[in-house]
């Protein structure tokens, strides 16, 4: 607990583009009531003095992209109740995995010359490759309605939602036109709902930021966009460009692209 009595939190961000953290400061409408529920005690993006734990909660954003980041988040880790990792970076790797389609000796020469020996870049992995993670708010950024939700259930003790069932789920309900029809190449079908379709319904495909969706059918979805025209390496680039971590998973791994 903070000094007040109510829940300590702290917010951390590891590599990412910072955009999660920056859409809870734009959660405007909302955040004094978050600071009546809880103490924010951490959050170098926010606050001039920081705490050094422990905290009920801590947010983490980000991917663990440095080996100095495995012992932060290790920390984190060690001195928080519960753990929530916040954004795509932080449950599946993010956009920055983008990096692991290329050897990181190459890109780290490439970015930074040969002087390039206090670089401790590693392969681009979510938070839960090294700790346990309680609850994931994934997509890129992290949808703000999710955040408040898992702020309100945890401070109430509850389990918060989280939605079981794909994009098109939501997508359908809003009687979308459906862009694989189209001929374009969507990833609704096997992502996590959760954005209430918020791409197809702005003209635009789902490009798979929120990771798998729970039981999803990954070798339906890559026989349709193979049908409509996508090569096997759009394909697998598709899966992988938000979810690096998807490459470590069984069921992608037997895939026939
Ligand atoms: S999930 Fe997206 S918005 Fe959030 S930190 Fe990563 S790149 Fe930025
Ligand atoms: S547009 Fe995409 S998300 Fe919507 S129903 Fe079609 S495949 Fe699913
Ligand atoms: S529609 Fe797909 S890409 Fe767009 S926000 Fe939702 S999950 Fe992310």
């Amino acid at each position: 607990m903070g000094d007040n009595g109510k829940p300590s939190v702290g917010i951390f961000g590891l590599t990412g583009c910072a955009g999660c953290q920056l859409n809870i400061l734009n959660i405007e409408d909302h955040l004094l009531d978050i600071l009546n529920l809880v103490d924010i005690t951490t959050w170098v993006m926010a606050k001039q003095e920081n705490s050094e734990g422990p905290w009920d909660v801590a947010f983490v954003e980000g991917s663990v992209a440095k080996k100095s980041e495995i012992e932060r988040v290790k920390k984190i880790r060690e001195k928080s109740g519960v753990l929530v990792a916040i954004g795509a970076c932080a449950t599946h790797g993010g956009l920055p995995g983008l990096r692991n389609f290329r050897d990181i000796s190459e890109m780290t020469q490439i970015v930074y010359g040969e002087n390039n020996d206090h670089i401790d870049a590693i392969p681009i992995k979510p938070v839960s490759a090294y700790v346990d993670v309680d609850y994931e708010l994934p997509g890129c950024p992290m949808e703000k309605t999710e955040f408040l939700e898992i702020v309100k259930s945890l401070v109430m003790g509850k389990r918060p939602y989280s939605a079981q069932y794909s994009v098109c789920g939501e997508c359908k309900a809003l009687e979308n036109i459906c862009l694989l029809k189209e001929g374009k190449f969507c990833m609704g079908p096997v992502t996590q709902a959760g954005c209430n379709a918020l791409c197809p319904s702005n003209g635009a495909v789902c490009e798979g930021c929120r990771g798998p969706a729970p039981e999803a059918n990954w070798a339906a979805e890559v026989k349709i966009l193979k049908k409509i025209g996508a090569t096997p390496e759009d394909v697998r680039r598709k899966f992988l460009k938000y979810c690096p971590s998807v490459a470590e998973m069984p069921e992608f791994k037997e895939l026939e692209f």
